[in-house]
């Protein structure tokens, strides 16, 4: 099987037509119409074998995480996904994993209407790098600049989940067969918050995503803002799998500097409090107050009782 065919058997069709394509996989480049009135937000992302996954990991759940990244980056920025781009170097042909790849990858796209326009096909060490394209209103997008002072810091979810699926796949910490299979489900399975994204775009002063712990991807929004942030650690949102699973400030830990959780992280200002309460609650989606954004430069962490927390790990790195 040449490169050729496999594009056209695996990529050529596996997600919806959308009628802004007007050509899509086949030519040297895909052609696409962006609405008037509209940026085009544009994310990439890779996941290399051996950092990201191993190579033994669900090829389904490889597709699905690839497109779901790149989709949480999206929800970030507040901007509708339209569009992605595929490059995938395989180190063969295997076509049994590449049903089960192409089977995630759909399901995903198909059900945020993506269509996967083009890419490329090369052998070598397995990676998938995704790039996804996105619309949002001209000037309305939530970037990482725009948090102020007495903004609440809000938080979807909950935190820690993915780290300590991670913990539990590399160190071996011993989890209940049910503890396991929720969070490794969060790790391998993420679901990016787009529709609850776009419910509080016009609410939010700022976004991200948390894919390298809520201390790190905060931390971004603070130096972008010129800003600083209290954060209390009670208030932070943990499941019961991971309450049950390790001690109170070993979860704190996790939450704060896990990646993998893909949640949202927003500042809101204060008049907006019920609103942003009421667009979450409606599509059925938790969210935790949990700190206030200050003028004072700086991440402070603390407990109920004013004594400062701080844990031992520090957000992913790749350098
Ligand atoms: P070129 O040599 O012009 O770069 P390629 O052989 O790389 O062309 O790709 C042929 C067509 O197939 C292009 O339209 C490209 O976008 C698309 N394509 C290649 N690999 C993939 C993939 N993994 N998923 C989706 N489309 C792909
Ligand atoms: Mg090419």
């Amino acid at each position: 099987m040449n490169e050729f065919s496999l594009i056209e058997e695996f990529f050529a069709d596996c997600t919806q037509k959308r009628e802004d394509v007007v050509l899509a996989v086949g030519d040297d480049c895909a052609l696409m119409t962006v609405p008037s009135g509209c940026e085009l937000a544009v994310s990439m992302d890779t996941l290399v074998v051996g950092v990201h996954f191993t190579a033994e990991a669900d090829p389904a759940a490889l597709g699905h995480k690839a497109l779901a990244v790149g989709l949480s980056d999206l929800a970030a920025m507040g901007a509708e996904p339209a569009w992605a781009t595929l490059a995938l170097t395989l180190p063969e042909v295997d076509r049994a994993w590449l049903v089960e790849f192409t089977q995630g990858l759909s399901r995903l796209a198909r059900s945020y209407g993506v269509q996967l326009v083009g890419g490329d096909t090369t052998r070598g060490p397995l990676a998938v790098t995704m790039q996804l394209h996105g619309f949002v209103p001209r000037g309305k997008a939530l970037r990482r600049d725009g948090a102020r002072p007495g903004d609440g810091i809000y938080v979807t979810g909950t935190l820690g989940d993915s780290g300590l699926a991670l913990r539990a796949r590399l160190e071996g910490l011993p989890l209940s067969q049910e503890t396991l299979c929720c969070v490794e489900h969060r790790l391998d399975w993420p679901q990016p918050r787009v529709r609850e994204a776009l419910a509080i775009r016009p609410f939010a002063h700022a976004a991200i995503d948390i894919s390298d712990g809520l201390a790190a991807d905060l931390g971004h929004i603070l130096k972008g803002s010129g800003v600083g942030a209290a954060v209390e650690v009670e208030a932070l949102p943990l499941s019961e799998s991971l309450r049950a699973s390790v001690e109170l400030d070993q979860a704190w830990a996790l939450a704060l500097t896990a990646g993998d959780d893909y949640e949202l992280c927003v500042t809101v200002p204060a008049k907006y409090r019920d609103r942003i309460r009421a667009v979450l609650s409606a599509l059925d989606c938790p969210c935790a107050l949990i700190g206030t954004i200050e003028e004072e430069p700086g991440f402070r962490c603390r407990r109920q009782n004013g004594a400062s927390f701080i844990p031992q790990q520090q957000g992913y790195r790749h350098f």
